[in-house]
């Protein structure tokens, strides 16, 4: 999509530092880390966000969850991770490209919010 940061990594007009890609995911380290691991796994095909899916597939959607176990096992993720994805304004979603923030390597606080 014409504007959308995110295309613009998977296209590579906008560097990054990707950590995994298959056919319908990409994903790299966020470059405001929040976390000693801080990986972002999005879909190549533009969705806004988690309330945007309705014209997603299944595979599309289940291969950003499937990502999501591959780089955790890969960034030796071992004692756990969270994983958030923010949808629309009140969550403070700031890039309207679908995304799911793996966050890892440090305790995590109890809170979430
Ligand atoms: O969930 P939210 O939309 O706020 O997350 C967007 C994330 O994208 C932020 O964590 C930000 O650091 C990251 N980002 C990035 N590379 C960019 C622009 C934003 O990793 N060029």
């Amino acid at each position: 999509m014409e504007n959308c940061l995110f295309c613009k990594i998977i296209s590579g007009e906008i560097p990054s530092q990707k950590v995994y890609e298959n056919e319908y995911v990409y994903a790299f380290r966020d470059i405001n880390p929040q976390a000693p691991v801080h990986v972002l796994v999005i879909p190549k095909k533009h969705v806004s966000s988690l309330d945007d899916t309705a014209g997603s597939t299944d595979t599309e959607l289940a291969e950003c969850l499937r990502a999501i176990r591959v780089i955790a096992a890969h960034e030796n993720l071992a004692g756990g991770y969270r994983v958030v994805s923010n949808c629309g304004d009140d969550a403070c979603q700031s890039v309207h490209h679908l995304h799911f923030h793996i966050l890892g390597g440090r305790k995590m606080a109890e809170q979430m919010a």
